[in-house]
């Protein structure tokens, strides 16, 4: 049998079956528009303690520095006794920057989506997967780490959407993922009975 038909021999349900359970390990626990409108007052009285944050296109537009926004974000989350921690795979310079103007923690070239820094930012933190979220735009960089590190997990919507060429093929994937993702969501909410 030629390779070719050996593929068509497998059911389509099955086919089907198996595709969806591939996407379905790169969902996010949340996807929404953007980083601020996170409830972490919520989120602390739910047992919250820490939270690590992407950088680029998650806090800010990629590379630039931080504006009232961001260093307001970080001064709430100090004030409600949530620990924050930087995790970014961009150099040090660019990431140490950042850190000083929010007054938090970093980890630089952290080599997501291997979810070793992942760990090493709840431990820096004193915190561990049920006490942390994680922030980031990118499914197959930031989420697909903290979900391997059991991290609940938040996808925003990339800030600047002018980004470098080997982003935007990932988020050509992603869109494929993210597809699925709201089909599902969806299918879900109307079990539920209605949009809420
Ligand atoms: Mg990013």
């Amino acid at each position: 049998m030629s390779a070719a038909k050996k593929h068509l021999a497998i059911p389509p349900t099955v086919f089907y079956t198996r595709t969806m359970s591939i996407l379905k390990q790169f969902y996010p626990d949340n996807y929404i528009d953007s980083t601020y409108q996170i409830d972490f007052e919520q989120l602390k009285r739910q047992g919250i303690r820490g939270v690590i944050f992407d950088i680029d296109n998650t806090l800010v537009p990629h590379g630039a520095p931080a504006d009232e926004r961001s260093r307001a974000l970080f001064l709430r989350l100090h004030k409600l006794g949530i620990q924050t921690m930087l995790l970014s795979n961009n150099k040090e310079p660019r990431v140490k920057s950042f850190a000083k103007q929010v007054h938090t923690s970093y980890i630089y070239k952290a080599g997501k989506p291997a979810v070793k820094n992942y760990r090493k930012a709840m431990e820096l933190m004193g915190t561990d997967k049920k006490t942390t979220l994680f922030v980031g735009d990118q499914l197959f960089t930031d989420v697909w780490g903290a979900q391997r590190a059991g991290i609940t997990t938040y996808l925003v919507k990339p800030i600047h959407p002018k980004e470098e060429i080997q982003i935007v093929l990932k988020r050509r994937l992603e869109w494929i993922v993210l597809y699925f993702y709201k089909k599902d969501l969806n299918k879900k909410k109307k079990r539920k009975g209605g949009l809420k």
